[in-house]
């Protein structure tokens, strides 16, 4: 294995070492000898076996055994600042150049163990049922098919009208009348030919309505419209099938998304359950204000782009879903500040797995 030194930036400073290697964060490393120093140099001078490393380390007169070179790096790789040549790419010059960025976010959190490449693999291997294609859902489908999400199973019942342009960025005027669905899959694959995707023009009703689509993916993501219930039968598809749902809406200028984790999380059933019965003002009128809901393109953007992120989260494990069985709330009126509240739980959820 030829080992690499990530992008970093290092500072000798009394008995310690500067590393930094993320704007927001600088590791300080014990170094009273400027033995660390020189590993990071010899390091510097590019790919290397351990045996390389080693000589590299004595030309500059630190003569360590290999055991302890092999420790030290060891060691970097427990801090996240080393990792395998051959691991950082995908292999296919083209592939590679394709996802560029999506690597080099990875980088971060790569390890022996985990390579950069594994992370974006599990991406192009994954499928997600996407459940509406209208204002969250159209920016959600444009993030996926960025990430190089492999599979793309596409859900909606609309056809697309001219409304849909202020915030809707997959549709084109000559789409105007055809099936929202079938346009967002010519989409994808005009975009990128390798990802694999699938059109269903479907009205959801009930949870029965998705058991065909929800058994074999690995996420089911959305924005719901439609009753309220729409958000329950999502739920219990998924959660029967034990396959994570991110779900995301607007209101005006406020942005809410949840996610569901099944057998880890409560799920919406299970908060439901412990909802008390809307009596209020707010609640009875709410239905009225959904109709007049205005999915303007900037907040359709983020509540796409929060779904893809917490989409990601569980398709690649490279952080932990931060929005399992929490509702969270985010409003532009005060700068995105997000709101928390977490699902109420039911031990006796008629849905969620025993
Ligand atoms: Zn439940």
């Amino acid at each position: 294995m030829r080992i690499v030194l990530k992008e970093c930036a290092w500072e000798s400073s009394g008995e310690e070492l500067l590393v930094l290697t993320d704007p927001r964060e600088v590791l300080t490393l014990g170094d009273e000898d400027g033995q660390v120093a020189a590993l990071f140099a010899a390091l510097g001078d590019g790919p290397c076996t351990v045996s390389e490393l080693q000589g590299r380390l004595a030309a500059a007169g630190v003569h360590r055994g290999e055991g302890d070179v092999r420790a030290a790096v060891e060691a970097l790789d427990a801090l996240g600042l080393v990792e395998c040549e051959s691991d950082r790419t995908l292999g296919d010059p083209g592939l590679d150049d394709r996802h560029h960025s999506n690597l080099a976010f990875f980088g971060a959190f790569a390890r022996f163990d985990r390579p950069r490449s594994d992370f974006v693999g599990s991406l192009r291997r994954s499928h997600v049922l996407v459940l509406g294609v209208g204002g969250a859902g159209s920016s959600l489908v444009q993030c996926l098919a960025g990430l190089g999400v492999g599979r793309l199973t596409l859900v909606d019942r609309d056809d697309v009208e001219s409304r849909d342009f202020a915030g809707q960025f997959l549709y084109h005027h000559a789409d105007l009348g055809r099936p929202k669905v079938e346009c967002a899959a010519e989409w994808v694959r005009a975009y990128d030919p390798r990802i694999e995707v699938r059109a269903v023009d479907r009205w959801i009703t009930c949870p029965d309505d998705l058991k065909d689509l929800v058994d074999g993916a690995d996420l089911v993501a959305g924005g719901l419209d439609g009753p309220p219930e729409a958000h329950l039968w999502a739920n219990e598809a998924a959660v029967r099938a034990g396959v994570p749902l991110v779900v995301g809406g607007m209101t005006g200028s406020q942005i809410t998304y949840y996610s569901v984790d099944p057998g880890r999380s409560p799920c919406v059933q299970c908060d439901w359950n412990g909802r008390p019965t809307p009596g209020g003002f707010v609640e009875r009128n709410r239905a009225k204000l959904m109709i007049q809901n205005a999915p303007i393109g900037p907040l359709a953007m983020q509540v796409g782009s929060l779904i893809a992120y917490e989409a990601m989260r569980y398709l690649t494990g490279f952080e932990a879903p931060r929005a399992a069985g929490t509702f969270v709330k985010l409003d532009l009126r005060d700068g995105l500040v997000p709101d928390r509240r977490p699902f109420t739980a039911d031990p006796d959820c008629p849905v969620c797995p025993r």
